[in-house]
């Protein structure tokens, strides 16, 4: 039997084309996906929903909260058995993200893209968005969290992010690899994620910035930060999670000011930890109130962090979220 699943269109590569006379790749007139998506039939009975056509740098947070409810109402409306978002790839892992933290629902939900538009060479949107629909349609992917499928890989969306700026095989787990592939004759996991997580929120209103550590850093910008009154900060800091000693008194006025501050690294592979005891070390940044992220990456922590905040100030609470 065929099974019904929800198929969202937000924009994206995926549902753009390329210019001949320009070759500025942008939005048309009408997403390649919609015509593309009705002779997808033999695969799932498809409900197509458009609810926007944005690039994914165009991507806010009501958006995605947007994405939440539309696939929450669908569900609780219609016999939906699976979801596909389709997404522009810049964004598309802190979409994923989001949606894994805040839809408690059993049912596979894959977010896809591309990153050669609809009539480039190679184009990989209708390739990765009928691999996504198998996905989705997969019981075995069922209980396994938000997904992410691309270039015949399946990722989780807390692991998965995108490596490359223009590679088809942009998106990797670092430290972790995918949990799945998919062949021309099936949808194989060879892993299950155990960590799971869900927050009920239904609106998003604080500001969390996200900054940089590098070499020779000061506290200017922390500064900034408190004046320009965010309710959160996420700080890529060096290595292990270390920071430059100027940066010291910074972090220190916003930790004071109860900003929550939340350490991750900006290395690649690897957690950040409390581990270096010289001045503006792990060891001193916990000390003095410093929240580590255990193995999130920055944009991650941020839109974690936002979450949080939707649901309370504590401090302790919060930094039991992140362990
Ligand atoms: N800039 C595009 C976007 O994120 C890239 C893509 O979709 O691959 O919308």
């Amino acid at each position: 039997m065929k099974k019904n699943i929800l198929v969202v269109h937000t924009g994206g590569t995926i549902s753009m084309f390329e210019d001949s006379e320009t070759g500025a790749v942008k939005p048309g007139n009408e997403n390649p996906l919609s015509t593309q998506t009705k002779g997808l039939n033999n695969l799932a009975n498809l409900i197509i929903k458009e609810p926007f056509n944005l690039p994914s740098p165009h991507i806010t947070m009501q958006e995605m909260l947007q994405l939440k409810k539309i696939i929450e109402d669908e569900v609780n409306q219609n016999k939906i058995e699976g979801v596909v978002i389709t997404h522009g790839t810049d964004t598309l892992e802190e979409t994923a993200y989001f949606l894994d933290l805040t839809i408690d629902l059993k049912i596979p939900i894959v977010v896809t893209g591309a990153m050669r538009s609809s009539n480039e060479i190679g184009s990989d949107g209708l390739y990765n968005l009928i691999t996504s629909i198998r996905v989705a349609a997969c019981d075995d992917a069922k209980g396994k969290g938000v997904l992410v499928v691309l270039n015949d890989e399946i990722h989780t969306a807390e692991n998965v992010t995108k490596t490359h700026a223009s590679n088809v095989s942009t998106f990797q787990s670092p430290q972790y690899g995918p949990i799945g592939i998919i062949t021309k004759q099936g949808v194989f996991f060879h892993n299950t994620p155990t960590h799971k997580e869900k927050y009920d929120i239904d609106q998003i209103s604080k500001r969390v910035a996200l900054l940089k550590a590098h070499a020779g850093m000061d506290s200017l910008l922390f500064h900034s930060i408190l004046d320009l009154q965010y309710d959160g900060i996420v700080i890529e800091a060096l290595g292990q999670g270390n920071m430059p000693p100027d940066t010291v008194e910074g972090i220190k006025s916003l930790i004071e000011a109860n900003i929550p501050t939340i350490i991750v690294s900006r290395c690649f592979n690897g957690i950040a930890q409390d581990i270096y005891g010289y001045n503006g070390g792990g060891k001193q940044l916990k000390e003095l109130g410093a929240i580590f992220s255990n193995g999130l990456n920055g944009q991650k922590a941020r839109i974690k962090l936002l979450i949080a905040l939707s649901q309370t100030n504590d401090m302790k609470v919060i930094e039991e979220m992140f362990h």
